[in-house]
Parts: structure tokens; sequence; C-alpha cells
């Protein structure tokens, strides 16, 4: 069960998130899907063979990091904006992370943005490298950030604007 509070407990997390030597291999998938809805259009949208088929359109979406390329079709498809996509490989201390973005004003590229975490709290600064609004992204816009590497898998979200006090 997802805390009341609806951000995920450390077990819950732990099946999403890739194994060190994927993470090393470059961008890949963090699906962040904890309730049985009937919903399923990250499969639809994995154009690889990533997601499994769902048997039962209530199931959980199940990854296989291996063939995930992290292209990051399925990001902006999925309504829970619950799909990040993570590259550690980025440089040797920073990793970014990919995310869905639907607020505005989007944030312009190369411009410092708050990196937040599950929960809203600011975690530090990062600097936006990618903006994706294109046909694709019809749903949601996705934006790129970097992150120090050792938030990868804490910053889930960004504030524009701010900076830290
Ligand atoms: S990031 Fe791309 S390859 Fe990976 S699961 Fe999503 S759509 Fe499939
Ligand atoms: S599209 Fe999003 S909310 Fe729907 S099953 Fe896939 S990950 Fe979960």
């Amino acid at each position: 069960m997802l805390a009341t509070n609806g951000i995920p407990t450390a077990e819950e997390l732990a099946p999403r998130i890739p194994p060190a030597e994927r993470l090393k291999k470059g961008p890949v998938a963090v699906i962040e899907c904890f309730q049985k809805i009937p919903c399923n259009p990250c499969y639809t949208a994995c154009r690889v063979g990533a997601i499994e088929k769902f048997e039962d359109i209530n199931d959980l979406p199940k990854i296989d990091f291996e063939k995930c390329t992290g292209c990051g079709l399925c990001i902006s498809k999925c309504p829970g904006l619950a799909i990040f996509v993570v590259d550690e490989t980025y440089s040797e201390s920073e990793a970014t992370v990919s995310m869905p973005f639907e607020f505005l004003p989007l944030p312009e590229e190369g411009q410092e943005v708050d990196l937040l975490d599950r929960s809203g709290a600011v975690v530090g600064r990062g600097k936006v490298v990618k903006v994706r609004k294109g046909k694709y992204e019809d749903r949601t816009p996705i934006v790129t950030v970097t992150v120090p590497k050792h938030l990868s898998m804490v910053v889930r979200n960004i504030r524009v604007g701010g900076g830290k006090k």
C-alpha cells in the first residue's frame, strides 16, 4: 500500500529501480506506478517491447530494463505522470532525470531550476538540458534536468525560478 500521502515507501520503490549494472549502460525508464487502475498507454507507447504485455488492463506495468533504451516515449503518454528516465552516464558527477512537466511556464533549456523530491521538498539546483514539447508529447511536455548523481533516484520534480535562500 502507498502511504496515505501518496509517496511510495523505500520498499515499494526498490523493485522499480534499475540494477546498478544497467544504470551504468545509459538512460533507462523508472516506472513509479503503484495503483491498479485500468490503464496501459505505457505499454502501447513502447516501440521496443520493453514493457510487458498486460495480461489484465488493471495490471501494474512490468519493464525489462535490458530492453529499455531510455527513449522516453512512454513518459508523456502516462496519465499518472509516473514514468521517469534516469541517465547516470551523463557526466562524472551528474545524472539527468527526464520527467513529465505539466506546469506553465515551461523552463528554457539552460535555465537553472530547483530540484524537488517526491514530497516536493527542495533538494538542490539543476540545469534544464532539454525540453520536449513536440507532436509526440501531445499530452505532457518532458523536461530533462541535471541532478547530482547521488540524487538520481530522489529528484522527481522541479520548480521553475526559486533558488536557494
Ligand atoms: S523509455 Fe522508451 S524503451 Fe524504455 S520503456 Fe519507455 S518507451 Fe520503452
Ligand atoms: S500508463 Fe502510467 S499510470 Fe498507466 S499503467 Fe502505465 S505507468 Fe501506470
